[in-house]
């Protein structure tokens, strides 16, 4: 007699409205459950092992049927299996070639400001900053192209220290790279994130035109962004971002320009920040990254502190259901990116594209694996002129992607945050290869509140998802 066994690593179950929802695991597919499912599910999570003519003896008359026909979807996903080990969701990834569509080029190391908070280990004051050559951008470029030739699009983003501090070297490399991709019909999109305070309406007007992703980081409204966003001097910026941003989003017109908020201890008031840059600035999206693991402890959140984060996270949330179920966005990037991760079914071996489709270039040409690592003491991994550490490289995501003995290997968002921020983990544990372990709880609630929002939402209004978060990735998130 056969002995089936209850997965639980494979099934979550959400309430959602007083409905469940069974989330499964290995694919990030949702399912709307009825009382049968459930009542299969209960009695397969109750035993040790049962047979099927345990099953059937469990319920009564024509349920029999409708019982062992639910049994067979749950053996179909692995909820339910015959007690043998479930098989690994992926080995670990062995790669060979990296797949490039995404070149990060730091192109200046010095910036105008001096946030109190910034985690770059090589910033320097703009009289210092090493700037990076046109021949290493163009070496970068051709690099990605020659790892990855047979795309159609690539991603040119340039980063800092502040970007618009090497604005000559930007302009070379876009005069270049637009007829360089041209001739090889192919398309190239630019992107950079700015403390804005540089822009001019000329620049403005020229970034528009080569229809860059633009994304200003601001921490919203003056009493906020000047507490740690400040002048060499030690001065708030506001006034003058807050003016510049007026300027940029009055003029922008080719792409939607999101603003990126960095939470640090003492600034966790999610809907304040939220409805200052959304409602009285007018950036299409607001984007929210809390520092738990910065070098400067004192500017980390706390415990206390990331838990009221999460909590403002999903009041704002519950704004951004209301909304969308009348066909609205209130442009809340967090909780859009869930959603596309949900709506799409990403089943995520990795937690993002640093390392494989993405390379950061220092200043010098050496590579990272994404624009947080550059001047940090971490190995790099080759340079553009010798070509990438294959070896290492591929040592890295196959000791990343490996979950064996590792908590995420049970875990019930192990396909969506894939072990987390290699950077997160690096300034947390010194280790870029341990997951970042210490705040789980934290965004395994986040996700099950994402589920609750997708459900309601993807009933009650799919075309939600066809108006405002499937143009996201065609912006390139
Ligand atoms: S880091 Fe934590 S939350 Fe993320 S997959 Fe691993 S165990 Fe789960
Ligand atoms: S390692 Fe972290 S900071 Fe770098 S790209 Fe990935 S998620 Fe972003």
């Amino acid at each position: 007699m056969k002995y089936f066994k209850f997965q639980p690593a494979n099934a979550h179950r959400v309430a959602v409205e007083g409905e469940e929802m069974l989330f499964h695991i290995p694919t990030t597919s949702l399912f709307a459950m009825d009382a049968m499912d459930a009542a299969v599910l209960d009695f397969a999570a109750g035993q040790d092992g049962f047979s099927r003519e345990d099953l059937e003896r469990a319920f009564d008359g024509s349920a029999k049927a409708e019982a062992a026909q639910r049994l067979d979807n749950f053996l179909s996903l692995d909820i339910v299996n015959d007690g043998r080990p479930l098989k690994p969701e992926r080995p670990p990834i062995e790669i060979e070639n990296f797949p490039l569509t995404t070149i990060v080029l730091n192109v200046n190391t010095g910036c105008n400001l001096a946030c109190s908070y910034c985690y770059k280990e090589d910033l320097a004051v703009p009289s210092k900053g090493q700037k990076m050559a046109f021949e290493t951008a163009v070496k970068s470029v051709e690099m990605m192209l020659a790892e990855n030739p047979d795309r159609d699009d690539y991603n040119v983003v340039f980063f800092g220290g502040e970007p618009l501090s090497n604005m000559p070297l930007i302009r070379q490399v876009v005069d270049w790279a637009e007829p360089w991709f041209a001739e090889r019909g192919k398309g190239v999109n630019f992107s950079l994130t700015t403390n804005a305070t540089l822009l001019t309406e000329e620049l403005v007007d020229w970034l528009d035109s080569h229809r860059f992703g633009l994304t200003v980081s601001m921490d919203g409204p003056k009493t906020l962004h000047d507490l740690n966003r400040k002048t060499v001097g030690g001065k708030g910026t506001y006034d003058a971002v807050a003016a510049k941003v007026r300027m940029l989003l009055a003029r922008y017109s080719s792409r939607p320009v999101g603003a990126r908020v960095t939470l640090t201890a003492g600034v966790t008031q999610i809907y304040e920040i939220w409805d200052h840059l959304k409602n009285d600035l007018g950036f299409a999206e607001v984007g929210f990254s809390p520092v738990t693991s910065g070098e400067m402890d004192a500017f980390n959140l706390n415990g206390e502190e990331l838990l009221e984060v999460f909590e403002g996270m999903k009041s704002l949330g519950r704004l951004y259901l209301t909304e969308a179920l009348e066909g609205r966005s209130i442009g809340f990037s967090n909780m859009h990116q869930l959603m596309q991760d949900l709506y799409e079914g990403r089943s995520k071996a990795l937690p993002c594209g640093a390392g494989v489709g993405m390379l950061a270039v220092n200043h010098d040409g050496a590579l990272n694996l994404c624009h947080r690592f550059t001047g940090s003491e971490m190995d790099e991994f080759g340079t553009v002129d010798d070509g990438i550490k294959r070896k290492e490289l591929a040592g890295f995501i196959k000791s990343r992607s490996d979950r064996t003995e590792k908590g995420c290997a049970t875990c019930r968002i192990r396909n969506l945050c894939a072990g987390g921020c290699y950077h997160e983990s690096y300034a947390h544990f010194s280790d870029p290869l341990k997951p970042t372990y210490h705040y789980c709880d934290l965004m395994r609630d986040w996700v099950d509140f994402g589920i609750e929002i997708y459900s309601q939402l993807i009933t009650a209004q799919p075309q939600f998802f066809h108006n405002h978060i499937a143009p996201r990735r065609a912006n390139g998130k």
